[in-house]
């Protein structure tokens, strides 16, 4: 009975130490996610550039009649809209993107920009 219970007490104590060693490996992946792959820079639907995250960079980014702008910020591993002359500034108010995924969208100017890490690029090259 009590070599029983010792036997169960070492399984639960397995289970405790493996949930938490998962957890820590989601934690670091978590981090490694922010700040690596690149922002796509779509326009009318055609990816027109692409900036590493992991460099600072401002850039002005002009449609082709150069009439109308984004100025793109990327720093500390995030990419922001900081200025804009569309006329509702939702992408100069959008929060600053970092992960696969997330995306700000320009409207007016039919502009999107979006993180894809590196292993959805490589996804991308095997399917297509
Ligand atoms: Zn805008």
């Amino acid at each position: 009975m009590f070599q029983k219970l010792k036997g169960d007490l070492i399984i639960v104590g397995i289970i405790i130490v493996l949930a938490v060693v998962f957890f820590l490996i989601n934690l670091i992946r978590d981090r490694q996610s922010s700040g690596e792959g690149n922002v796509l820079v779509v326009r009318d639907g055609r990816v027109v550039e692409s900036y590493p995250l992991s460099e600072d960079i401002t850039v002005t980014l002009w449609d082709e009649e150069r009439t109308h702008y984004n100025l793109l910020m990327i720093k500390d591993g995030s990419a922001e809209i900081s200025d804009a002359n569309c006329p509702d500034k939702i992408c100069v108010r959008s929060r600053a993107i970092a992960r696969d995924g997330e995306s700000i969208i320009c409207l007016p100017h039919r502009l999107v920009l979006s993180v894809h890490s590196e292993r959805e690029r490589d996804m991308d090259a095997v399917t297509g």
